[in-house]
Order: structure tokens, then C-alpha cells, then sequence
């Protein structure tokens, strides 16, 4: 029953809400307890520029879960009594703490007015809250109160009064990050609280799931009288988010879901509502101390640099020895398996197609491993969003958002991610146009899938330089996905910026189960993928790379070479064989020319001969779109088929035998991997996020042109 002219007043105890209303009601007030329960009920009229509106006081509290009677009321009279608009009164001095209570009205989606209450104390301590800013970076209006004094009173109620009839008693909720595990659980309930209509008349669907999470047992409770099947599911999903937080951070959901509001408060009141006023706030003070540096204006941007420069290192320096055994093992596995299935088609299949496509890019996994290893180090320390926080002053000036930062690090911004959950990731972007903006850029990113290509090559021409050259690799990606969005921004998606907030959650020390558990999951996903997707995709790319084979003719041509050979005479042994491998390599190598691959890949040489690719990189890379792991797999087949060395050589071994790649050949083509069309997979969750196949065909175009002009201007400048 929503009132407009019902005014709820919220806000913890002590905070001055019962003086406020003493103030506003006057005479007019009546005292009893809620319905059933001896829990104060105070309501009254107060008159405003003419017109009569009620208030209620609701009981005070620090927070809106079911612990106490008073949360139980509090909560239920917003949601049910519906009033039009809170004014939320808290203590000025103590901000933060009693922000805890705002931002979670805010995630029920209560239109809020904040009384900042108590400023005379709050002067008088010396705390300096920038009221504008403030404003700014949460949308509210805030008031400055002394309700004792009746100070600010009036214009409080006016703002709220005016923000019922604008709002009609409801607002978006707030979206706030709860750290990935949460969020990606919350991308599950959501969709079915929404589409059970679970509660939903009187409560956002991200509520819901989120008190699921909490385990609210009066939310649940009614949930599973009102659909015990989806409530049956949801409590699943929560179970199992918990049990993982269990064990990799041993913490619960409630806690993390605290975390995170209080970081979204610290954030907002660091981002210049505080000013110089850093030791009031007064959690962490072991998290404050370290952020004074790690967040520093000057200071942070130089750690993060050498944050991301040291985990290249790290990664490059000890996975050189596993990288060795790896190849060895497929260069054996191939030469064990090659003489056991003799000749023939089949043999091709396993040793050319799928060892050496699938053994490509298995052969990155020490390397990945490591390198996830590092990134849930920082992930669970509670970095990771500090890099958000840093980064947020530099995407602003690109037309970006400051939460655009958490889609480009989880799509590979620190390398080893995926484009496919860094779209997703998008949608806790509140602008549209932003959040476009976004979507388009995050396959610039590093992703898991490009590395090996990088590493590869940076192994082969950059032997002294692998980590710098690496750590450049990855700030290209960044550079071209802010100037694009830069481009965009002030083209095809104009728009004015919004105001943001980015949480900052404690730091903590990260478990080492928790550590394991992360890396591994990340590990096995790309393991996952080689041996499913990739594998099919190489079975593909070989059958299109062995068939025709050669025609008759020309296969009796080198037949007739070999006889010539037999009939000539007088060679040793040893010459013998040498020429006759000579013959066979040639027609291996002709006979994958004159494949279906190989032909598409001749076909269109004269276009991409400026940027140095001949046709086995265009196969690879037009492969490359089905999934970017194939780009390596793909090399790895082609080599492979190529030739018919006794001694099977790693992919790696060949590249540098071969005379066709220099340095330029190898730099063009990491940038044009970097750049170019994003995989089928992504290009379909960009449809499936934008609603629009423009989108699409927009990155699979236009990051090719990107591609192809940039990697020719390399291999140009540099050959
Ligand atoms: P409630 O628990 O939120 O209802 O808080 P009360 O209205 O009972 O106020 C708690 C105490 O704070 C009382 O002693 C008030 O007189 C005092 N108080 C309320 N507003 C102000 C204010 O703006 N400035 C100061 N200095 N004291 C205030
Ligand atoms: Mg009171």
C-alpha cells in the first residue's frame, strides 16, 4: 500500500531520529507498539508548505537482517507499509558506521533522503564531510542536520517529500560488487526469484537472493511457504557458495556481503567526502594504514606497475623448467604413439592433429598455473580491488567507468582471463552507454587463450626480454581498449558520464587452501577446454589441412623423383636418405598447400603479406576465431604436417628453423592477436548482452580492420 505522503524516518539508535520526529510532529504524534510485537510504534503529521504528511519512526537500528525484532520491523515497514520516501538520519561523526544501514535500504531500493545529523558535533570534532561529493558519488540528497536545533529539519522533508512524488516510493536498487564468488551466484537466483516471482511485489530480486545468501530465516522461511521449488534450488546455490568460501577463504557469504558494503562505503567516503580525515574512519585501521600507500595518487599507480611487471617475471622465470618437460613429454608421447599406430591416416590424425594441436596448447599449462597461481594471491588478498580504485582516476578521462575496471581485469586486463565472464561482468555497470562501451573493449584483454601465443613467440625472439616484453604485450591490450573506448565514447556512444563508487574490502591474508583451490579451478577450466572445444576444433583444422591431399599427377611427379633417385646410384647411405627426406618433406609440404586450409590460406596471402603472415598464420588465425588457443594448436598442426623429421621437433624448434619468421613477422602477429576479432564465443555473449547483432558484427569488423592495420604498420616499421 504505497503512501506518498507517508514519510518513514530511519537510521541506529542515537542518531537523533526521535528528536527529528519530536521536531516535525510536534503535538501530533501517537505512541504504540507494531502489531503483535512490544515494539515501539510512533507515527504523526507534520505540515509542509501546506500539505499534511505522516511520519513514522521507525525502530533504530545498525542493519536490516533478521537478528533482532527491531531489524524485523524496521525492515518490514519499509518494504510493506511502503512508505514514499526515508530520511535516513545518521550521525555525522561517525559516518561510515552509520552508513552500514543506508546502503543496505538502498539495496531494498528505498528512495533516501540523508539527514547528516549531529553536524555541530561533528564540526566541533573537527570532521569535514564534503556534502556535495557525498551527494555526487551516491546520488542522495544529503542534508546537513543539528535536529536538536531543528536545523536543516524542513529541508529535509521538503527533499524527501519531492523524491516520493518523483519516485513513487521505489527506486533501482543499488548494485554493489560482492567479490566474484557472490556475484556469480547472484547471477544464477537472480533469474529464478524473477521468474517465480518469488516475493518480488515487495522486494528487488537481488534482495532476495541476496538474504538466501545471509541465510535469513524469516526471508527464507517465507520463500519456501510461497514456492518451495525454487526456494529448494536457491538455498543449493547459496549452500554451495558457502561451503566454497568455507573452504578457500574461511569466511561465510555474511561476512564477505559486509565486507563489501563497508567497502563501498569507504570508498565513497575516500573518494574526497572525508577530506584529510582518513583516521576517522574507523574500521581497519590495519587496511587504512596499508591503502594511505597502496591507493596513493602518486604511489599506487608505481606498485601496481610493479606489481604486474613482477608476476610476469615470476611467471616466465620459473616456468621455463616445467615449459621443458612439458614438450618433452608431448614430443615423446607423439614418437611412442606415431610408431605404435604405423602409417597412415589415423596415425596423421592422432600425432599431427591432435597431439600437436591439443599438445600445443596443453603445453602452456605450468605456465598458466603460475600465473593464476599469483592472480589469486592478489584476488584473495583484497588487491585486486584496489587496482579498480587506482585505475578509476584514468578511465574517466577514456569515457569509461570506474566498474568498467572489473570486466577488463576478469577478461585478461592482468592476463590469463576470458572475455566471456568479463562481458558478463558488465552488468553491474549502471549506465548503458558506458557498459557498451565496455562490452566492445574487454576482448582487447589479455585473455588465457592469447598468452600461449605470446609466450611462444616472446621465447623465440625475445629471449632476453621475455617478462618486459610480456608486461608490454599486456599494457598494449589496455592502451588499445581505452583509446577505442575513447573513440566510441565521442562517436557511435556519446553520453555523459556517471558518478561511481568501487568497494574496497579489507585486506586479509590469503589462505593457502584458498590459493590452491582458485588456481586450480582456473587451471582445469583451460585444461577443460583443450580437451574438449579445442580438441574438436584441431580435429577440424586438420582433416581441412590434410584433405584433398595431392592430385595424381603431382604425386607421381614426386614418385618418379624418388625412382630417379633409386636408378641414379652411387650414393652412400647416408646421402641416400637425405635426399629421399628432402623429397618427402616436399611433398608433405606441397600436399598441405594443396589443402582445403591451405589453399584459403594461399588465397588470401596477397592481404595479409604486408603484415608478414604467410598461409599457415592465416589458416591459424581464421581458425583463431573459432577459439584464440587454436592460433597455437593450429601452428602446431601445421608444422607438424608439414614435415616428416624422424625426430619430431617442438613447434617452437621449428619456428626457429624456419627462414620465414624474423622478429617482424613474429611482433605483427602478436599484435594482430591481441587485436583482432574476438572468439565465436564471446562474439555471441556480446549479441546476448547487448540485445543487438550490430554489436557483433561491430567486433568482429572493426577489431579486424584494428587488427590488420596495426599489425601491418608493425611488420612495416620493423622489417
Ligand atoms: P534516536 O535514538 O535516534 O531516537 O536518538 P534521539 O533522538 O533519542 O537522540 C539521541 C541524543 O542525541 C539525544 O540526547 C539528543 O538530544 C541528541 N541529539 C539529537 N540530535 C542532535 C544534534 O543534531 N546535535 C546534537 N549535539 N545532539 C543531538
Ligand atoms: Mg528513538
Amino acid at each position: 500500500m504505497y503512501a506518498s505522503n507517508v514519510i518513514a524516518i530511519a537510521g541506529n539508535p542515537n542518531s537523533g531520529k526521535t528528536t527529528a520526529f519530536n521536531r516535525y510532529t510536534g503535538a501530533r504524534q501517537h505512541v504504540g507498539n507494531y502489531p503483535g510485537i512490544t515494539v515501539e510504534k510512533k507515527e504523526g503529521s507534520a505540515h509542509l508548505d501546506g500539505i499534511e504528511v505522516t511520519l513514522v519512526d521507525l525502530p533504530g537500528t545498525y542493519s536490516l537482517t533478521a537478528y533482532s525484532m527491531e531489524e524485523v520491523v524496521a525492515r518490514r515497514v519499509l518494504a510493506e507499509e511502503h512508505p514514499g520516501a526515508v530520511i535516513d538520519v545518521v550521525n555525522s561523526g561517525v559516518l561510515e558506521r552509520n552508513l552500514y544501514l543506508s546502503v543496505q535500504m538502498l539495496e531494498l531500493g528505498m528512495p533516501l533522503v540523508l539527514a547528516l545529523n549531529m553536524m555541530d558535533e561533528a564540526r566541533a570534532q573537527g570532521v569535514n564531510i564534503n556534502v556535495e561529493r557525498l551527494e555526487q558519488l551516491t546520488g542522495l540528497t544529503c542534508v546537513p542536520t543539528v535536529a536538536r536545533k531543528g536545523e536543516g529539519l524542513d529541508e529535509a522533508l521538503r527533499a524527501a517529500v519531492e523524491l516520493a512524488k518523483k519516485t513513487g516510493g521505489r527506486v533501482d536498487p543499488i548494485i554493489i560488487s560482492y567479490g566474484s564468488d557472490i556475484d556469480a551466484a547472484l547471477t544464477e537466483m537472480v533469474p529464478l526469484v524473477n521468474s517465480a516471482k518469488l516475493l518480488t511485489d515487495r522486494y528487488p530480486a537481488r534482495w532476495i537472493s541476496m538474504k538466501f545468501l545471509e541465510r535469513d530465516k524469516e526471508i527464507i522461511g517465507r520463500a519456501q511457504k510461497a514456492n518451495p521449488d525454487v526456494s529448494a534450488k536457491l538455498k543449493a546455490i547459496a549452500d554451495k557458495v558457502s561451503a566454497h568460501l568455507k573452504t578457500t577463504l574461511n569466511t561465510n557469504p555474511e561476512a564477505v556481503i559486509a565486507d563489501y558494503r563497508y567497502g563501498w562505503i569507504s570508498s565513497v567516503l575516500k573518494n574526497g567526502v572525508l577530506e584529510g580525515a582518513d583516521d576517522i574512519l574507523e574500521r581497519t585501521a590495519f587496511s587504512d594504514k596499508l591503502d594511505k600507500v597502496l591507493t596513493n595518487r602518486v604511489l599506487g599507480p608505481v606498485i601496481l606497475l610493479l606489481v604486474l611487471y613482477g608476476m610476469y617475471y615470476m611467471t616466465i622465470q620459473l616456468g621455463d623448467y616445467p615449459l621443458g618437460w612439458v614438450e618433452t613429454f608431448f614430443e615423446w608421447l607423439s614418437e611412442t604413439v606415431g610408431s605404435a599406430l604405423g602409417d597412415g591416416a589415423l596415425n596423421s590424425l592422432v600425432t599431427d592433429g591432435i597431439i600437436a594441436g591439443v599438445g600445443g596448447v596443453l603445453g602452456f599449462v605450468p605456465l598458466i598455473m603460475i600465473m593464476f597461481l599469483l592472480i589469486a594471491i592478489l584476488e584473495d588478498s583484497g588487491y585486486m580491488a584496489r587496482v579498480a580504485y587506482i585505475m578509476d582516476r584514468v578511465f574517466r578521462l577514456f569515457g569509461l567507468h570506474g566498474a568498467s575496471i572489473m570486466p577488463f581485469i576478469i577478461g585478461g586486463g592482468i592476463a590469463g582471463g576470458c572475455a566471456v565472464p568479463g562481458v558478463m561482468a558488465t552488468r553491474t555497470l549502471r549506465s548503458p552507454k558506458e557498459r557498451l562501451a565496455t562490452i566492445l573493449t574487454v576482448p582487447f584483454m589479455t585473455c588465457g587463450a592469447k598468452i600461449p601465443v605470446f609466450l611462444l613467440f616472446v621465447g623465440i625472439f625475445f629471449e632476453g626480454n621475455k617478462p618486459l616484453i610480456m608486461f608490454m604485450v599486456t599494457l598494449g591490450g589496455w592502451a588499445a581498449a581505452l583509446l577505442v573506448a575513447l573513440a566510441l565514447r565521442s562517436t557511435l556512444i556519446k553520453g555523459e558520464p556517471t558518478p561511481f563508487v568501487m568497494e574496497l574490502p579489507p585486506y586479509r591474508w590469503p589462505t593457502f587452501s584458498g590459493v590452491v583451490i582458485h588456481t586450480w579451478e582456473r587451471t582445469w577450466q583451460y585444461i577443460k577446454k583443450a580437451g574438449t572445444v579445442i580438441l574438436a576444433i584441431s580435429i577440424l583444422i586438420w582433416a581441412a589441412m590434410t584433405y584433398p591431399g595431392l592430385p595424381d599427377n603431382l604425386h607421381h611427379q614426386f614418385e618418379d623423383q624418388r625412382e630417379a633417385l633409386v636408378a641414379q646410384g652411387g650414393l652412400s647411405d647416408e646421402e641416400m636418405e637425405e635426399k629421399t627426406l628432402a623429397i618427402d618433406n616436399a611433398e608433405e609440404a606441397a600436399s598441405l598447400e594443396n589443402s582445403f586450409a591451405g589453399r584459403l590460406g594461399r588465397a588470401i596471402e596477397t592481404i595479409t603479406s604486408p603484415a608478414g603472415f604467410d598461409w599457415r598464420t592465416n589458416i591459424a588465425l581464421i581458425g583463431g576465431i573459432a577459439a584464440k588457443e587454436v592460433v597455437i594448436s593450429t601452428l602446431g598442426t601445421a608444422y607438424s604436417l608439414g614435415s616428416v623429421d624422424e625426430e619430431s621437433t617442438s613447434l617452437s624448434d621449428q619456428i626457429k628453423a624456419d627462414s620465414h619468421w624474423t622478429m617482424a613477422n613474429a611482433v605483427s602477429l602478436m599484435v594482430f592477436t591481441l587485436l583482432y576479432s574476438p572468439c565465436f564465443v564471446t562474439l555471441m555473449v556480446i549479441k546476448q548482452e547487448t540485445a543487438r547483432w550490430r554489436w557483433l558484427f561491430f567486433s568482429l569488423f572493426f577489431d579486424l580492420a584494428l587488427a590488420y592495420f596495426m599489425a601491418v604498420l608493425a611488420f612495416q616499421m620493423l622489417s
